[in-house]
Parts: C-alpha cells; structure tokens; sequence
C-alpha cells in the first residue's frame, strides 16, 4: 500500500470531504441566520467527480474519508454516495460527521450502504438552549437520531461539543457525565474564530486545560487513553470507571498540529492544506478539464507538501477566505 507523508514527517491518510455547504440548521458560531453566500450549484462537486477523487485519494496511501459538510445528510442521494465509497478496496474507514438532524431517517440505510460511524455535534443537552444555539433546531431530533445510530451499528457514537463562554460552558460537567453511561463518548472542541466564530475569539474561548480540570474538580481524575485509533488533533481520556472517553481538541491554546494527518476537500473541489489557513488548491477545474489519475495523484502531493508545520492563529489575521460552514470542520 502506498503512503503519504509531508514535509514534516506526519503521515497524511485521513481526507474529510465536504459534501455541501447548505445545512438545515445555523449554528450561531457557524453559520449567521441568513445572508450567507453559498457555493453556486454548478460549481459543486457531482457525486461520481468525488468518488473519482476518493478513488485516487485511496491509491495514495489515504484510509480513512469522512464526510462532513454544511450537513451532509441535507445533500440528496448521500446514501448513494456512501455506496459508491464503501466501494472502494483500501478505503478502511468511512465516516460522518452530522448535526444529528436527519439520522433518525437515514442511520440504517447508511448503515447498509457501508457507512462505519458518526460523530454527531451536539453542544447542549437543554432544549430551549439548543434551539437558541442552533437557531432552530429541536434537540430531540439529535437523540433520536443517535439512537438510530448505535441500533444500526455505526459506533461508536462520539459527541461533538464546541464550547463558548456565556452560552454552553456550564454543561461540560453534565456532558461528561454522560460518558459514565454505555455508548457515551464526548470530545469538547474550543471554540475557533472562523467567520461567526469569531464573535467568540478571546473571553469566548474555555481553554481545555480549564475544561478538564472543571470536569475533575466535579467527578474525579482523568486517566489518559492511550492509542486512540485515528485520533488526530485529539486528546483522549477517562472518568474513574467510565467505559467512554473524553477527548479534548484544543485549537486555540494547545499545539494541536503536531499530530495533524489530514487534508480536506471542500464541496466546490478545492483540497485544504489546513483548516487554519487559507491556502486551497483548486482541483476541480483540472478533474473538470479531463485530467488523468497522474496529475490528480499531483495535485495531492502539492496539497500534502504545502501542509504547514502548525497553524498561527496567535501571530496572523485569521483565515478569512471561507466560514467554517463550507470548510466541515
Ligand atoms: N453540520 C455538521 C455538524 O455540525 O456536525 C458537519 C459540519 S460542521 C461545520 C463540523 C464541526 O465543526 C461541528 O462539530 C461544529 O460544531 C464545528 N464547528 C463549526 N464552527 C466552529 C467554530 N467556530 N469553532 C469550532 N468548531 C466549529
Ligand atoms: Fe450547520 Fe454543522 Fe455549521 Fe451547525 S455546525 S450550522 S449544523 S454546518
């Protein structure tokens, strides 16, 4: 099997795929209410163009693809395309990352189209407060919705929480505590100040190291997880006697980079370096023009190559090119 590495010795396999930049809810540090430019549809990647580019990802060395968006459940025919790249020998893991919303209706059929696990974002476990914070959501949908993931098998579960001061920071002790429950996994994310995030930059941002030791103070000592399969950026831990984990993602205050295995794809078919920066690679206008796998095989290493060693969202402006809604987190 063929492998990539950057220029920093990280190697590059896991590809997060962006599907659509439309979603069904609008998140406040996401997406504002309205007005948000979106992708011309035209532009957007037709199924069989990303299989083609998951399909030569794969060859390179890529494992693991997720897809993500907007809301990928919100893009017609999805089942089909988890199809069509569960297909595809080499590829081990094939996941998603989703608001919950739709998963209600879609867990099973994704399920038996090859779809191995969801990360589901879910920020509060009060439904008034998840109204508000997804501007219309309803937090049932979200429960129900994993429940139909862990009967359908897609496991584990784990729960994403971005955490911002003054709006959910008080749950993170009852997020927690879910992990003492079976099939409970919750990995907190500090709040980064992409397009609506950066409302929050600054007193926003509750630094993990704050979030842990609230968790501690409240239901006893961590213990670390070691070998966390794919685990990326994260940083994985345990309650005493919990079966689940905690995992902490520390953009802001932490060197998160140095674990780095990633490139994305954005719907519109431009390969991302890096989630913090705004260099983007266009792809889609040379897979448009015809090329062969050779020069989409290029175009992968020039994004792999252009991988910086780590962010600087403490010495520059921050990215500004796209919100995070077109990026997939
Ligand atoms: N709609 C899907 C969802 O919400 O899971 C997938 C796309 S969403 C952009 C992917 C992830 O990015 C979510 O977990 C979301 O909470 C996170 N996210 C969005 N804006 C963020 C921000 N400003 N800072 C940190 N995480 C953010
Ligand atoms: Fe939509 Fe996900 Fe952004 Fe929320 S975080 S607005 S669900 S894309």
């Amino acid at each position: 099997m063929a492998s990539c590495s950057d220029t920093y010795g990280r190697p590059i396999q896991y590809l997060r795929v962006s599907v659509t930049d439309r979603c069904n809810l609008r998140c406040v540090y996401c997406m504002p209410e309205e007005g948000i430019p979106l992708i011309p549809r035209e532009d957007v990647l037709r199924y069989e163009e990303i299989v083609r580019v998951v399909r030569v990802a794969v060859e390179m060395g890529f494992v693991h693809v997720r897809l993500t968006g907007g809301e990928p459940l919100a893009r017609k025919g999805i089942v089909d395309l988890v199809r069509e790249l569960a297909r595809i020998p080499g590829l081990d893991d094939l996941s998603m990352t989703t608001n919950g919303i739709l998963l209600a209706r879609y867990a099973e059929d994704l399920a038996r189209a090859g779809l191995r696990r969801v990360n589901i974002s879910l920020d509060t476990l009060r439904p008034d407060r998840f109204r508000r914070i997804t501007r219309w959501g309803r937090l049932e949908d979200v429960l129900e919705g994993r429940e139909a993931a862990l009967a359908a098998g897609l496991r584990p579960v784990k729960i994403n929480t971005v955490v911002v001061r003054g709006l959910n920071d008080d749950e993170v002790v009852d997020l927690a505590r879910l992990t003492l429950q079976p099939d409970w996994h919750v990995r907190f994310i500090e709040v980064m100040p992409l397009g609506e995030g950066a409302h929050w930059a600054g007193d926003g941002v509750v630094p993990s190291a704050e979030i842990r030791a609230r968790i501690e103070a409240a239901l006893g000592p961590l213990t670390a997880v070691r070998g966390e399969a794919g685990a990326g950026p994260a940083r994985y831990y345990r309650l005493p006697g919990a079966e689940g984990t905690l995992g902490f993602i520390s953009p802001v205050t932490e060197h998160f980079c140095g674990g780095c295995n990633r490139l994305r794809l954005t719907s519109d078919g431009r390969l991302l370096p890096c989630l913090l920066s705004d260099l983007a690679i266009d792809l889609r206008t040379v897979l448009r023009a015809g090329a062969d796998d050779e020069t989409l095989r290029e175009i992968f290493r020039r994004a792999v190559v252009a991988k910086p060693r780590g962010h600087h969202l403490a010495e520059e402006p921050v990215p500004a090119a796209r919100p995070m809604s077109q990026i997939g987190g």
